[in-house]
C-alpha cells in the first residue's frame, strides 16, 4: 500500500533526492541567472576520432541489421518485437552500447549512443524504447554511477551481452510522486538480504526482463534510517510474478509489465549505494539518461522532415504541389527548422555529457522537456500535411497499393514522451527548482514563508548583499552592444537576443519571487513559462553553436546549416516574445478557479447529452486477456484500467 504523504512531505522527499552541489559550471544555471556563458557551450568540444571511428562502425552494423531484419508493420500487427530481432540486437552488441568495453560493452560515446537510438527509432519506436529503457534507466546506468566494483563486474557484462533489464519504480498509486512508494524491502533476520514486497506498474521490458532495478522503501529501524532504496534484482527469483502485459495507444511491441513482488529475496550485496539513496540514484541516473529520449525524438523529427518533403512535392491539389501552398509551406518550414533545433540541443548536450567539463542536469532536462514537446508538434503538423493519409494506418495504405507511411503510428508513438521519464509538468517544476537554486540559497528562508523572524532578518541582510550586486548587473550587457558576437555573422543578432533575454528572464524570475514569495511554487503556469523561455533560449544558443560546428566540421554544409539555424531561431524568438507577454498577461487565476468549479461539480450540466459513462463503469463484460502470443504474462483484465488480482508466473 502506498503511504499517505502530504504535499509538503512529498516536496521534502524530492528535495532530499536533489543533487545539491554544483561542482562543475552549468550553462543552464547561469542562463537563468542572467549570465549568458556562451563559452560553456561554444566552441563545441571536438569529437574524439577513436570514438567516431567506433561509433560509425557500429551505426553501419545497426543500420544494416535494422534494414534487413525489421518489418515495422509486423511489429504493429503483432504488438510484439519478434524474438529473432531481439536476438539479433543482442548479437550485434546493441544491449551494451552504453557499457564500457572493460565490462563487455561497446563503450559508445553519448553522442553515438544518441545517434544509434535515433536510427533505431526510425525503424520502430518499440525497439528504441526497449534499448533505452534497458540502458538509460535499467541496470547499466545506475550501476555505472553508483555501483561497487564487484557489482559492476558481476552485472554489467550480463546486461551488455544478452540479459534484458528494466527499471521498476512506478506503482498503481505512485506515479510522479515517488515519496508515496509502497513497495518495501525488509532486512531479513539474519541480515543476509532483504525481502521485497509490492506491486510495480508499467515497467518497460518488465514482461521479458532478466535483471532489473527495483525501488522499494526500507522501513526505519534502530539500526537503519531506511528510506527509498535501489536494488539490482535477478528477475527470475522466486516470488516475482508478471501479472499482465500492458497495451498502449502507441509503442505497440514494448514488453511493459505489471509485476508483483511477494517476499522476493534479494541479497544484501545487491543494494545499490546505501539505504535511502534510491531516489538520488534514480535522479542522478536521469541527469544524462534523459538524453536518450530526446535523441529518439530527433530521429522521429528527421523522419517527419523527409516524409513532409516527399509528400508535399508529390501531392498536387488545386493546380500545384501542396508544398507550394503557403499554409502547408509554413508547416514544412516549422518541421525542418525545429528538427534542426532539436538536433542542435541533443548534439550540444551530448557532447557536453561526453566531455564531462560541465554539469548538464539542466541542459539534459531541457532536452527532454523541449524535445518531447516540439517533436509532438512536429508529428501533429506532419499528419496535417499528409491529410487523410496521415490518419490512415500504414497497413491500410499498403493494402490499397499506396506507400505504407506510418504517420498515425509516429504520432501515437511520440505522445508518451511528454508523460514518461518525468512528465512535462514535473520537468517544469524540476527545472524551475534548479533555476531558482541560487535565490533559494541566498533568500530561501524568506521565501519559505515560515521560520523565525530573527533568522529572517539575518537572511534578508545576506540576501540584500547578493541582490545589491546581482540586480544592477542585469541592466546592461553585451546583447545591447551592436557588433558583439559578430564572429557569428548573420547569427550574431540571435546571440545578442539570447544575452538580452537571459537578463530579462532573470529579472522576471526575481520579480515573480518578490511578487508571489512563498506562493511562487504554487504558480505552476508562471514557473512553466519561465522554464519554457529558458528552454527556448538554450535551444537558440545551441542552434547557433551547432551551425558553427557544422561549418567547422563539414564546411560544404556550413551555409545551409546557418540558414536552418536562422529559420529555427526566427520561430523560437517569436515564441520567447509570446511567453514573456503571457508571463504577466494571462488568465491563470481565472483558469484555476474555473477548474476548481469543474472539480466541485458546478458545471456538470455541461456533461449532459451523452451516454452515462466515463470508463469506470464497464458496459459489457470484457473479454479475458489471455495469450498475447508472447507466451509470457497473462492475466484477466477488467477493462477499466485497474490491475487485476490474478496470477500467472512467467
Ligand atoms: C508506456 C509507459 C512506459 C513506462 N515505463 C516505465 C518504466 O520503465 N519504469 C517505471 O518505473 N515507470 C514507467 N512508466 C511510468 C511513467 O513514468 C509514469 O506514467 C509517469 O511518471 C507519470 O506518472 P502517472 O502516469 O502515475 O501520472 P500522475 O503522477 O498520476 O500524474 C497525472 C497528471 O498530473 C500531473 N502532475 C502530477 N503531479 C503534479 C504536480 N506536482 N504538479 C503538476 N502536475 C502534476 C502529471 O504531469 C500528469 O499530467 C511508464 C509509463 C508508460 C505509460
Amino acid at each position: 500500500m502506498a503511504s499517505n504523504v502530504s504535499e509538503r512531505e512529498a516536496r521534502e522527499v524530492a528535495e532530499a533526492a536533489r543533487e545539491t552541489d554544483w561542482k562543475l559550471p552549468s550553462f543552464g544555471k547561469e542562463l537563468f541567472l542572467g549570465n549568458f556563458r556562451l563559452d560553456l557551450i561554444h566552441p563545441q568540444p571536438e569529437l574524439d576520432p577513436q570514438a567516431v571511428e567506433k561509433g560509425e562502425r557500429f551505426l553501419k552494423t545497426l543500420t544494416d541489421f535494422l534494414a534487413q531484419n525489421v518489418d515495422p508493420l509486423q511489429i504493429e500487427r503483432d504488438a510484439k518485437i519478434p524474438d529473432s530481432v531481439v536476438q539479433g540486437l543482442k548479437d550485434i552488441g546493441a544491449l551494451g552500447m552504453k557499457v564500457p568495453e572493460q565490462y563487455g560493452g561497446l563503450g559508445l560515446s553519448q553522442v553515438y549512443y544518441n545517434k544509434a537510438l535515433a536510427i533505431t527509432g526510425s525503424s520502430h519506436s518499440a525497439i528504441s524504447t526497449l534499448l533505452s529503457a534497458h540502458q538509460s534507466i535499467g541496470v547499466a546506468e545506475p550501476l555505472l554511477l553508483f555501483g561497487s566494483e564487484e557489482q559492476k563486474q558481476k552485472w554489467l557484462p550480463q546486461v551488455a551481452k544478452d540479459k534484458i533489464s528494466a527499471f521498476l519504480l512506478t506503482e498503481p498509486d505512485v506515479g510522479s510522486d515517488p515519496a508515496r512508494l509502497g513497495s518495501t524491502a525488509t532486512l531479513t533476520e539474519d541480515g543476509s538480504g532483504y525481502l521485497l514486497n509490492g506491486l510495480k506498474l508499467w515497467a518497460t521490458n518488465g514482461a521479458i526482463a532478466d535483471i532489473v532495478v527495483v525501488m522499494a522503501q526500507v522501513p526505519k529501524s534502530e539500526s537503519s534510517r531506511g528510506g527509498i532504496s535501489a536494488f539490482v534484482l535477478d528477475y527470475h527469483s522466486e516470488g516475482v510474478e508478471v501479472l499482465h502485459r500492458n497495451q498502449f495507444m502507441g509503442l505497440r511491441g514494448i514488453e511493459n509489465s505489471v509485476t508483483q513482488l511477494t517476499n522476493v529475496f534479494v541479497p544484501k550485496e545487491n543494494l545499490i549505494g546505501k539505504e535511502g539513496m534510491g531516489l538520488k540514484i534514480a535522479l542522478s541516473t536521469l541527469n544524462t539518461g534523459r538524453l536518450a529520449l530526446p535523441a529518439i525524438c530527433v530521429g522521429g523529427a528527421k523522419w517527419a522532415t523527409r516524409v513532409a518533403r516527399e509528400w508535399s512535392n508529390e501531392r498536387v491539389q488545386w493546380g500545384k504541389p501542396v508544398g507550394k501552398h503557403d499554409a502547408v509551406a509554413q508547416k514544412i518550414a516549422f518541421i525542418a527548422a525545429t528538427t534542426f533545433g532539436l538536433e542542435a540541443v541533443v548534439d550540444v548536450s551530448g557532447r557536453l555529457a561526453d566531455n564531462k567539463r560541465n554539469d548538464i542536469r539542466i541542459e539534459a532536462a531541457i532536452a527532454k522537456l523541449y524535445g518531447s514537446e516540439m517533436a509532438w508538434k512536429i508529428m501533429d503538423e506532419l499528419l496535417q500535411v499528409r491529410g487523410g493519409r496521415g490518419f490512415e494506418t500504414a497497413e491500410s495504405l499498403k493494402a490499397r497499393g499506396e506507400k505504407p507511411v506510418p504517420v498515425e503510428q509516429a504520432l501515437r508513438d511520440m505522445r508518451i514522451n511528454r508523460v514518461f521519464e518525468g512528465s512535462t509538468e514535473i520537468m517544469h517544476l524540476l527545472i524551475a527548482r534548479e533555476a531558482v537554486d541560487k535565490h533559494l540559497e541566498v533568500a530561501g528562508e524568506i521565501l519559505e514563508g515560515d521560520g523565525d523572524l530573527k533568522e529572517k532578518a539575518k537572511v534578508a541582510l545576506q540576501a540584500g548583499k547578493f541582490y545589491s550586486t546581482w540586480l544592477p548587473q542585469l541592466a546592461i550587457g553585451k546583447g545591447q552592444r551592436p557588433g558583439s558576437f559578430d564572429e557569428f555573422g548573420p547569427l550574431a543578432k540571435h546571440l545578442r537576443f539570447v544575452e538580452r533575454n537571459s537578463r530579462k528572464l532573470a529579472r522576471s524570475t526575481f520579480y515573480a519571487m518578490t511578487r508571489y514569495q512563498a506562493g511562487l511554487e504554487q504558480k505552476q503556469a508562471v514557473l512553466g513559462r519561465i522554464v519554457d523561455i529558458g528552454a527556448e533560449l538554450f535551444a537558440i544558443a545551441s542552434a547557433v553553436a551547432y551551425a558553427d560546428t557544422i561549418k567547422r566540421e563539414n564546411p560544404a554544409r556550413g551555409e545551409s546549416a546557418y540558414e536552418l539555424a536562422d529559420l529555427f531561431v526566427k520561430q523560437a524568438r517569436r515564441r520567447v516574445d509570446a511567453l514573456f507577454t503571457a508571463l504577466w498577461q494571462n488568465d491563470d487565476d481565472a483558469g484555476y478557479k474555473g477548474a476548481q468549479k469543474v472539480l466541485a461539480g458546478e458545471f456538470t450540466w455541461l456533461e449532459e447529452g451523452i451516454l452515462e459513462q466515463s470508463g469506470d463503469a464497464p458496459q459489457v463484460a470484457s473479454p479475458e486477456i489471455n495469450d498475447n502470443g508472447d507466451g509470457r504474462a497473462h492475466a484477466e483484465g477488467n477493462g477499466n484500467g485497474n490491475v487485476p488480482v490474478a496470477a500467472k508466473v512467467q
